[in-house]
């Protein structure tokens, strides 16, 4: 008798799943497509790999371990080569890498010497108002003004978001980072005294490396739903509340229900926002924004390139008025991606900065990224293999007033006992965090049945 149901097998829906489980729970997960993973999903080709969605996991923590052991992933877990602490950014069409600790930071000739001022006076600046949602621009020029913004922030926020700084929330968007202001009135005093905090905690430690699998972040999702009971083509259309809940699906052109004690929605906002469910509305997530998104995965020989590519990628500021966002160097991020005497390279455009460029038709598209990584990265020779991924509503943006959706969400569970939200418009868009936030949520959902 399924007790609970949840829809959608990305990594948050497994992740509450595999909980669910775990609790004792006989759980199903309804997937609208044929396979799991949602964002995540790697592509071998003789030797070569492409990420459709994350390349990295960023670091562990206690949900992360536990899934991992779960799904028999722990010996799986291929950690990122030494040389990935590198990172690169472009400023004047120049290449640098990127410092990798105060020393470094100090000496770069990719800041300038006001720039570096600016940081050493960080804990100088004023605090925010309490009742104001900055955007990140707003926050960062406060604290470590334009060059920090324009240079530093704006990478972080290409590689993670593909957003918009001053649309995006600090508060929401950089949670931990704001909270070294608000806990400790600094982020250069928080950073360190957070730090130190964390290397005299006597509580488990975890690795903050990045990993991925031999076989790509694919195996995250196959192993994970291979333990579960996963209905694939299931197009959930409708939820009904009663004394149970009922999910109404199509799949294979045939309609479809099922009851639950409990409902779990793992899909995506922008669906959720359009389910009809009865008594209830969820059209407040129609204010979410998500830009689309392109990467596409290049492998060339190791001689067309003249850049050595020897670190985790390069990201490009918007003042450099370029067309790609960055690319990811995967064949040195790790091992096994592109066979001997080839690299590849993942170049991401579109996002919030230049929607034009992920929605132009993929052959213009390609001509573009393949100028501009001659240009920056000096590739000559054509890819002797690749591979796009396109995504129409791609990552969340946690805009200024994130906080309000969040709000209604949990006044939605609230109202309708036995119905849970979770997935990455909430609080979390990485890989570990939505692990985390997933496993919480199907604890909190067990004891609903208790
Ligand atoms: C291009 C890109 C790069 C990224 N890079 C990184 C990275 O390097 N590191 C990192 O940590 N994070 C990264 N992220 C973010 C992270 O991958 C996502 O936030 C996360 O995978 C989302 O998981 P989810 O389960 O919440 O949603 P999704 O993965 O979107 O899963 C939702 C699932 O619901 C299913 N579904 C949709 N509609 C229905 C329906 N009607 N009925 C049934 N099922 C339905 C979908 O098919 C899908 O499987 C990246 C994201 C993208 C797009």
């Amino acid at each position: 008798m399924t007790q609970a149901i949840v829809l959608g097998a990305g990594i948050s829906g497994l992740s509450v799943a595999l909980e669910l489980q775990a609790q004792g729970v006989d759980v199903k997960v309804l997937e609208a497509s044929q396979r799991p993973g949602g964002a995540i999903g790697s592509i071998r080709h003789e030797g070569f790999l492409a990420e459709l969605g994350p390349h990295t996991v960023a670091g562990s923590n206690a949900a992360v371990e536990t899934f991992l052991h779960r799904t028999g992933l722990s010996e799986r877990r291929l950690v990122a080569n030494a040389e990935s602490k590198r990172r690169f950014a472009v400023r004047d069409g120049r290449v640098f890498a990127l410092p990798g600790n105060p020393m470094d930071l100090l000496k770069t000739e990719y800041l300038s010497g006001a720039a570096k001022l600016a940081l050493l006076r960080e804990p100088l600046a004023g605090p925010a108002r309490d009742d104001v949602d900055e955007s990140v621009t707003m926050f960062v020029k406060r604290r470590l003004g334009e060059e920090i913004l324009e240079y530093g922030i704006d990478l972080m926020i290409n590689g993670i978001w593909a957003g918009d700084p001053n649309r995006l929330s600090m508060r929401h968007a950089f949670r931990k980072v704001w909270g070294l202001e608000s806990d400790y009135g600094s982020l250069i005093k928080g950073g360190i005294k957070k730090a130190k905090a964390a290397k005299e905690d006597p509580g488990p430690k975890f690795s903050k490396e990045l990993f991925s699998f031999p076989e790509g972040n694919q195996e995250l999702a196959l192993k994970a739903a291979a333990m579960l009971d996963v209905e694939y083509d299931a197009n959930v259309v409708a939820l009904e509340s009663g004394k149970k809940w009922s999910v109404k699906f199509t799949q294979g052109g045939k309609k479809r229900s099922l009851k639950a004690d409990l409902v779990v929605s793992a899909l995506p906002g922008w669906v959720l926002a359009d389910l009809p469910i009865d008594k209830m509305s969820t059209g407040f997530l129609h204010a979410l924004n998500y830009p689309s998104l392109a990467v596409e995965t290049f492998a060339f020989k190791r001689e067309d390139v003249d850049h050595p590519i020897d670190g985790f990628g390069m990201l490009v500021p918007k003042v450099e008025n370029r067309r790609i966002l960055g690319a990811l160097f995967t064949s040195s991020l790790f091992s096994g991606r592109a066979p001997d005497g080839y690299v590849t390279m993942a170049v991401f455009s579109g996002g919030l900065r230049d929607p034009q460029m992920s929605q132009m038709p993929r052959d213009a598209r390609r001509k573009i990224v393949l100028a501009e990584l001659a240009d920056v990265l000096g590739v000559h020779g054509s890819p002797v293999w690749e591979y796009e991924s396109y995504w129409e509503e791609a990552i969340p943006q946690y805009e200024v007033g994130h906080g309000r959706i969040v709000v209604e969400i949990e006044a939605l569970e609230r109202r309708h006992p036995g119905f849970f939200v979770s997935g990455n418009f909430r609080d979390a868009v990485s890989v570990p965090d939505l692990i985390a936030s997933g496993t919480e949520l199907g604890q909190r959902a067990a004891q609903y049945l208790d």
